[in-house]
This record gives C-alpha cells, structure tokens and sequence, in this order.
C-alpha cells in the first residue's frame, strides 16, 4: 500500500508458515487455529502501530474481507492495529473472544476506519490472556457437527447421513427427520463461509423452530421431511476463506454447471429422492449480506406458476410479528441454489439473507417466526393443493 512508503523506519518482519507471529514486547499473533484467516503481520516502530495483513485465498472475490487470529501479549496494554487488506477494503466490525464462543462486537470508540484506503486500526487491549479477533463468529465444521450431534441425542427421530464427500474428502452431511414422507421441504446452510450470521446463528433457529415439539411443528413434521445441508461448504469454513470452496469456486454460483464436489452431492441426492416420487414443496438458502436482512424471491412471472407459498407466508410474518420482510426478486436464469429448487425441482424457493451485523438475538427471533410462519403457510395450502 503507497502510504506506507512513509514508515521508513525500521520493519520488523517475522513470518511463519503456520503461526504468524509479529514480536514487540512479545506481542504474538497467530492463526494456526481451524477458520483461522491472516496472512502476515508488522510492527512499525515509529508509530508504534501493528498491521495485520488478511487476503483472500483465491480470486477473483467479492468484498467478503473475513479474517479471525488471536493475539497474546506478556505484558496487558493497549496496541493500535491496523486490519489491512491489500486491494480490498474492509467490511465486518471486528469481533472478539476469550474462547471462541462467546463474542462481543468491538466498541465504537476502539474502532477508525479508512474508507479511502478500506483500513480499519483498533485500539485492542492484549495480555497474556489469549484474545480472538474475527469478522464474524468462528464457526468451524466441528462446531457446527458438534451441533448436529446433539440434536441427534435430544431428537431421536432425526437421522444423519453422509451424503458425499467434499474437495478435501471431508464428509458433507444431510439430515433428515422422517423419510417415508413423499413430500419434503429442504434446507442448505452456508456454502459462503464468512456469513455465519444468517448461515449458522440464523440457519440453526430456524431449523430448532422446525424440530421443536409444539402443535404447528409436530403437524409440519408429521407431513413433511425436513431434509437439512447443515454446512454445505466445511472446507471453506474451515480453511477460513472469503468465499469460495477448496478448488476456489463460488458454489452459489455453480447450481447449472455443477462443476464442484458440492453441488454435485445435492443434485445426486435430490435426483435420487425424485426418481422416489418424493415431492419438494419449498427450499431455503441461508446467506448473509451487508445489505440484509432480506430475501431472494421468485421473480413475477414464476411467481404465478407456483401455488403462491411465498407471498402469503411473507404476509403470516407481517401480520404476525413485528418483523417487515424485504423481498427482491431475481431472475430465474441465475445459476443461484433456489433457482435450482425452483427450475429443476419445482419447488418454490428463496435466499434466506441476513445482515452481517444484526443482533444476534433479532437474527434467533426472526428465523423463528419466519420458520413457524412458513409451516403455518405450507399446512394451509393443502387445501389449494388437492383442488389443482
Ligand atoms: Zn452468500
């Protein structure tokens, strides 16, 4: 970056492979952990300033500017440090942690950013105490399977399948809760690794609002399975990258050419289940944008070949809550994963986006009801359904 030609002073440099370390007053970086993302750090002596440089994995890539290393110090003290991404610019307020599982956003006050140069420098307190610095809460593939596994436990009727194999021959679950049912809705959480707010934190209360034991959700699971991707992208997670998967391929992306391992393993699932007669009433995608929370829906035209799920479960959400829905609609020629549902399956379909600083809470709350509203809406609809 040109405005560092400025530091003349002297650099001090120390790079390794696994454990990036930067050393003043031992201070120590690193980012061995899973889902961790830096690339190198500094110290610049003259203004007594850390940077910490974060690029992506593989281009080209949107601004998904994620990174997550820890630091310790020997001494406790305040150091500024600055979040340098190269060509990109910065984008997630920083989060921190003790152990990776509770999070709190950084202060205001902690926190400058350089829209000219897409920097942002903290004011972050170290010690020897280990502290995480990640753009969004760490969720590893461990984590999230770690999840699954005790819903197993506290779910008995719910059943885990490997249903194929991802880049890295990791294993890519799906999860079901009744599969002699002929009809079914679907879920597929997180093909973008970053966008753990709507991906995971959204995703899961979404998904408990289905499992849980109540009137509406033991109607709804009585008549449907729920076939659930809970992590379709582990490597990405893992691995820490912005976007993409480990041969550095967008999957939102690649639902016509099917190209990646991914992919491949939802289309060869659902080619086997309609081969099986099985019918997909409705799809969700859970994502997470700068601009959300919002959804991706049928654009008019498909809209009026469908039976109409999705205005009138947007309408149960508006009457029923305090939440207002935002729907943009996209054309279904885009090689996006509920275009899939929609063009191949029939099905109707939206991209379920939240925001990337929303409250979490709000996020847990409005899956909820946006989950309760839409097996609410399904269930009603059956009347429609046996008339057409
Ligand atoms: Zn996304």
């Amino acid at each position: 970056m040109k405005h560092y030609n400025f530091y003349i002073s002297i650099i001090i440099i120390l790079n390794f492979s696994c454990v990036k370390n930067t050393e003043k007053d031992n201070v120590s970086f690193e980012a061995s952990f899973t889902g961790a993302r830096l690339d190198s750090t500094r110290y610049y002596v003259e203004d007594d300033k850390y940077i910490a440089y974060i690029n992506p994995a593989f281009e080209p890539v949107n601004k998904s500017t994620y990174y997550a290393f820890a630091v310790t110090s020997e001494k406790e003290k305040e150091i500024k440090l600055e979040l340098n991404y190269g060509n990109y610019k910065h984008r997630y307020i920083p989060k921190l942690s003790f152990d990776k599982k509770t999070w709190k956003k950084i202060e205001a006050s902690k926190i400058r950013i350089d829209t000219v140069y897409g920097t942002a420098t903290l004011k972050l307190n170290v010690s020897p105490k280990k502290i995480y610095v990640a753009a969004q809460e760490i969720e590893t593939s461990k984590d999230t399977y770690n999840w699954v596994d005790s819903l197993l436990i506290t779910h008995s009727f719910l059943k885990r399948e490997i249903a194929g194999k991802t880049v890295m021959q990791n294993n890519n679950y799906v999860v079901t809760t009744n599969d002699s049912l002929n009809k079914a809705i679907v879920l597929i959480a997180r093909q973008h690794p970053p966008e753990t707010p709507g991906g995971s934190i959204g995703f899961k209360a979404f998904y408990g609002e289905l499992l849980a034991d109540n009137k509406t959700s033991n109607n709804f699971r009585n008549q449907y399975n729920i076939i659930a991707f809970p992590l379709l992208n582990p490597d990405g997670a893992d691995k820490g990258y912005w976007r993409h998967n480990a041969n550095g391929k967008d999957l939102n992306r690649d639902w016509i050419d099917f190209s990646q391992p991914e992919t491949k393993i939802v289309k060869s699932y659902f080619e086997d289940l309609t081969s099986k007669a099985i019918n997909i009433k409705f799809a969700l995608d859970f994502h997470t944008s700068y601009s959300g929370p919002y959804l991706l829906i049928l654009d008019s035209l498909n809209e009026t070949k469908t039976r109409g799920v999705i205005p009138k479960w947007i309408k149960g959400i508006e009457s029923n809550s305090q939440f207002k829905v935002e729907s943009r609609r996209r054309s279904q020629e885009l090689p996006y994963c509920y275009n899939y549902f929609f063009n191949q399956l029939g099905s109707e379909a939206v991209t379920y986006e939240d925001g990337d600083e929303i409250n979490r809470d709000t996020i847990r709350e409005r899956a909820k009801v946006y989950a309760r509203e839409l097996m609410k809406t399904i269930l009603s609809n059956k009347a429609n359904e046996i008339e057409q």
